[in-house]
């Protein structure tokens, strides 16, 4: 008996590195601000690729039927992926799906809102909370500080005044500024983003909260002149949450810089661990890198 157990184990052992233990992941959509039909198949494709993950979509139907049906099954995943917002009438989820959400994140789920993702829901407590920083919604500084990067250190900017803005498109170099998280480590310090819509003047709890890299918000631009979050994680009970605030629309996704850091971002809020590599074909200091 003692001796099957043991062939048993060893045959688990050897399917799951055979087959690869497919991390679980969750697209949620269908009300957004942004191109959602077309950013969720690149945000699937991207996890796909990477032979880690098996991705579902939930989407909300439209209308009001729509939202009070909505009842994605988050805790049958390891990370949500959160392309979402509450748009446009600023409505909540079913009270029923806000408590599975925060008990999913609560319990130790893996969340990555990408970029205007974090900016929905206003006022919910929770959900402030374990997004860390975000803009629009009616935050301000009760919400919380922004966040920058000066003199070398971070600093919790309590100033009063709205959160979220964003100047121009343009291309724009991220700094890394912890090499050592296994999201980070290994990429090259100072990368180049393709054309994109940078935020600037994020607010909130930003407890547990560590910025991984910023980018310089240049007021040429329409920016801050601040040393802006960029890639952020933040803990909340259990559950691990990487922000990507890059990726307006399907074209500025595919910027390698987003799609890698969104690749290992999702891995490390699934698992605690990133075992992707880094491409060769990385971005420079000086030149943006584009998959077609
Ligand atoms: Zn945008």
């Amino acid at each position: 008996m003692k001796y099957r157990l043991q062939v048993l184990a060893v045959f688990f052992v050897l399917s799951s590195v055979a087959y690869g233990a497919q991390i679980k992941a969750l697209i949620i959509d269908g009300r957004n601000n942004h191109q959602w039909k077309l950013t969720t198949p690149v945000l699937k494709k991207a996890l796909e690729d990477t032979g880690l993950f098996t991705v579902d979509v939930a989407t909300a139907e439209p209308g009001e039927e729509g939202l009070k049906n909505y009842r994605p099954k988050f805790s049958a995943y390891q990370v949500v992926i959160d392309n979402y917002t509450d748009y446009p009438k600023n409505e909540p989820w079913p009270a029923e799906t806000q408590a599975a959400f925060v008990d999913y994140v609560r319990n130790g789920g893996g969340l990555v809102p990408i970029h205007a993702a974090a900016s929905a829901f206003g006022g919910w407590k929770e959900f402030e909370e374990m997004v860390g920083l975000a803009g629009w919604g009616g935050r301000d500084e009760k919400t919380g500080p922004y966040v920058r990067f000066r003199d070398g250190q971070f600093v919790r900017d309590t100033q009063p005044g709205k959160a979220g803005h964003h100047g121009k498109q343009h291309a724009f170099q991220v700094t890394i500024r912890d090499p050592k998280h296994p999201i980070t480590r290994g990429l090259p310090p100072v990368w180049m983003h393709t054309t994109d819509e940078f935020y600037d003047s994020l607010r909130g709890p930003a407890n547990s909260l560590e910025v991984l890299a910023t980018g310089y918000s240049d007021t040429a631009q329409g920016g801050t002149g601040e040393n802006e979050p960029v890639l952020f994680t933040v803990r909340y009970g259990k559950g691990r949450v990487f922000q990507n605030v890059l990726g307006h629309g399907p074209e500025n996704m595919k910027c390698v810089g987003f799609l890698v850091t969104y690749q290992r971002g999702a891995e490390w809020a699934a698992t605690g661990r990133v075992t992707q590599k880094v491409p060769a074909d990385f971005p420079t200091a000086d030149k943006p890198s584009i998959r077609q």
